[in-house]
């Protein structure tokens, strides 16, 4: 997928933060931006401000029937799907929290939002974007503390972002087996790059998975690099855009 222009994304968690400058440099790329999000004031704000056409829909990403609702109307609306990103998140307020001090209710909370979030965005929207056959991605929205290297003051946030970047590459490599036409891929926005640029890393290349082993090589790559592997023309936010942005 090239060009963006035309094009219809979802963003979820799009009401604000790097979910809302994601939909401003989609907007900004052409596409027709639908921000999907729980909180429905900052969605219709959030809505109005990027304009160009872009609409928000109220869901809850923990639950499976809102998702797939969200799913219904867009596809309703828009016949497809380019881009579906799956970046809704929380901070579970476990700073400094010992794993074995954590009730499991905060565990089932981070794991609904984080890790069934994006597992229900995959059951409602690919389907249809592989029935549809056009060109396409699924992004989701990981962490820097997700996976790569797990920091020991979150351990929730730390395991789900890490369960995101593994569904990442085997949604990735599954892709490849039905033809190759969507491809997926992780982002790693985190406190050391938000700043400056937000990082992307795709541990498996297409031309890597010939149907061997696939090459785990675990390389940080630029967002740039992220346009490159998956075809995508996409470019982040400016720093400015992101000066807001919560660090964990
Ligand atoms: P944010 O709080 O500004 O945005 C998250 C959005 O998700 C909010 O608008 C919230 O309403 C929405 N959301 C929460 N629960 C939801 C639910 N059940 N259903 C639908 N929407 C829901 O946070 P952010 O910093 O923009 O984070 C976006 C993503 O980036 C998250 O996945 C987060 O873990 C990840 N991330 C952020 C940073 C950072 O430094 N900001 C670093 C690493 C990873």
């Amino acid at each position: 997928m090239q060009d963006l222009k035309g094009r219809v994304a979802v963003v979820t968690g799009g009401a604000s933060g790097v979910g809302r400058a994601l939909g401003v440099r989609l907007v900004a790329e052409g596409a027709k931006v639908v921000l999907a999000d729980i909180n429905q004031d900052r969605l219709d704000e959030a809505a109005a401000d990027l304009g160009g056409g872009t609409i928000g829909l109220k869901v809850d990403v923990t639950k499976e029937e809102s998702v797939q609702a969200l799913a219904d109307q867009v596809f309703d609306r828009y016949g497809a799907v380019h881009l579906l990103w799956n970046n809704a998140g929380v901070g579970l307020g476990e700073a400094q929290r010992k794993i074995w001090t954590l009730p499991a209710n905060d565990w089932k909370w981070g794991i609904d939002v984080m890790v069934l979030g994006v597992v229900y965005g995959i059951k409602a929207f690919v389907p249809r974007m592989l029935e549809g056959g056009d060109e396409g991605v699924v992004i989701n929205t990981s962490s820097t503390n997700g996976g790569l290297r797990s920091l020991p003051n979150t351990p929730i946030y730390a395991a789900t972002k890490a369960a995101v970047t593994s569904i990442s590459e085997v949604l990735h490599q599954q892709f490849l087996r039905e033809g190759g036409k969507l491809s997926a891929a992780v982002l790693f926005p985190g406190p050391h790059t938000v700043n400056t640029s937000i990082m992307a890393s795709r541990r498996v290349r297409p031309t890597e998975y010939a149907g061997t082993e696939p090459e785990a090589p675990v390389a940080y790559e630029t967002m740039q690099d992220l346009v490159r592997v998956t075809g995508l023309k996409l470019q982040l936010t400016e720093p400015e855009e992101v000066a807001d942005f919560a660090v964990e």
